[in-house]
């Protein structure tokens, strides 16, 4: 059987050879006799998976000492409330920066827990850029400054890091390890798996040890970073198959020649279908300004939407899956994740351009 490729913005695709490796051990995991699926997550088998997954991660990201990295439940949507709730440490307001859904998701979940100062907002230009940092309202007694480094549904995506006096927190949902990343320039760093992780069922934290142990009153203790912390983000049953997944994937990446390598090969992906995109004559047509592209989710619009629906079936009966664009903003997108290989981003520019000649 051969397998489409998959340009879903997640679930997304995973490495070929993870799935296999996980199908090898899916029955009988080493010998041992049982599925990872069935080992106690309290087991010396187990926590050795979890333990080396963590390992790989930080070897990966380069993380400092002084971070925690936690596998926690609840997608990235509940870190938009457990951050306040662990963060806010007794200030009152914090600042959010809004280039996008993800963006204005995690602004409405924290207006219940402080008051928000969004510092700027692309809405009035339809998230088709970020806002000149030098037109930032920052504030000075804000708790923490959040920002969403890469906007999933609409393709655009920060190309620094932003300099400010307070704890630094960023949504890398669609962004993690696709390339390499100075993790001491923040406080607080999530990602949902799902996307450029492993399966759905957990989400990455990672979180600088001194911004811990100040929680909001009431707070459930399932969602205190510390308590997590404390224990190994085994306080009660972590979702094991996907820590164990996620696990492949960061062997795979390291295998693979690391953040770096991965970069490469990413930027020469989205290099070739935004090339593709902006060569077509209009045909094709992403709005985003070019400076703030995302290397990862590429969405565009075909000039006579009325083709869209033939685009997208002729497209997966060329194997090309998953590209209609986020029922929000309508048009196509391509999610090129790391596990989507540069063949993947090869097969769908030809097609684009077959659609092209024969419709265009
Ligand atoms: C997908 C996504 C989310 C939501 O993730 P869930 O795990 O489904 O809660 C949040 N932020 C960004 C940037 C995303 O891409």
């Amino acid at each position: 059987m051969t397998r489409a490729y998959n340009f879903c913005a997640g679930p997304a695709a995973l490495p070929q050879s993870v799935l296999s490796e996980a199908q090898k051990d899916l029955l009988n995991y080493k010998g041992k006799g049982l599925s990872v699926m069935e080992m106690s997550h309290r087991s010396n088998d187990y926590v050795a998976i979890a333990e080396e997954a963590e390992k790989d991660l930080r070897d990966l990201l380069k993380v400092p000492a002084n971070y925690k990295v936690l596998f926690l439940q609840g997608g990235a949507s509940l870190q938009f409330a457990q951050i306040p709730m662990n963060l806010l440490r007794g200030h009152s307001t914090a600042d959010y920066v809004n280039t996008g859904m993800w963006s204005a998701k995690a602004i409405a979940e924290a207006k219940k827990y402080c008051d928000v100062n969004v510092v700027a907002s692309d809405e009035h230009n339809k998230f088709r850029s970020v806002p000149a940092f030098d037109t930032w309202n920052l504030n000075s007694k804000a708790a923490y400054l959040h920002y969403a480094e890469n906007e999933t549904i609409h393709g655009v995506q920060f190309n620094y890091i932003p300099e400010v006096d307070v704890p630094l927190v960023a949504d890398f949902s669609s962004s993690i390890l696709s390339q390499p990343l100075d993790v001491s320039k923040f406080g607080l760093i999530y990602a949902g798996a799902q996307k450029n992780i492993g399966p759905a069922g957990i989400v990455l934290v990672i979180v600088r040890e001194d911004l811990l142990g100040e929680l909001l009153p009431g707070t459930p203790t399932m969602l205190d970073y510390k308590v997590a912390a404390d224990n190994g983000s085994m306080y009660n049953t972590p979702p094991t198959f996907s820590w164990y997944l996620s696990g492949l994937v960061f062997k795979w990446l390291k295998n693979l020649g690391g953040l770096e390598k991965m970069a490469e090969i990413n930027q020469r992906k989205a290099a070739k279908l935004y090339a593709a995109i902006d060569n077509s004559g209009g045909f094709y047509h992403n709005p985003v300004v070019k400076n703030y592209r995302s290397i990862m989710n590429v969405p565009f619009t075909l000039a006579d939407a009325s083709l869209d629906k033939t685009f997208l079936k002729d497209a997966e009966a060329r194997g090309l899956l998953n590209l209609a664009g986020h029922r929000s903003v309508g048009g196509m997108r391509a999610s090129i994740y790391n596990a989507v290989p540069e063949e993947g981003v090869d097969a769908l520019i030809d097609f684009m351009k077959d659609f092209q000649a024969k419709l265009g």
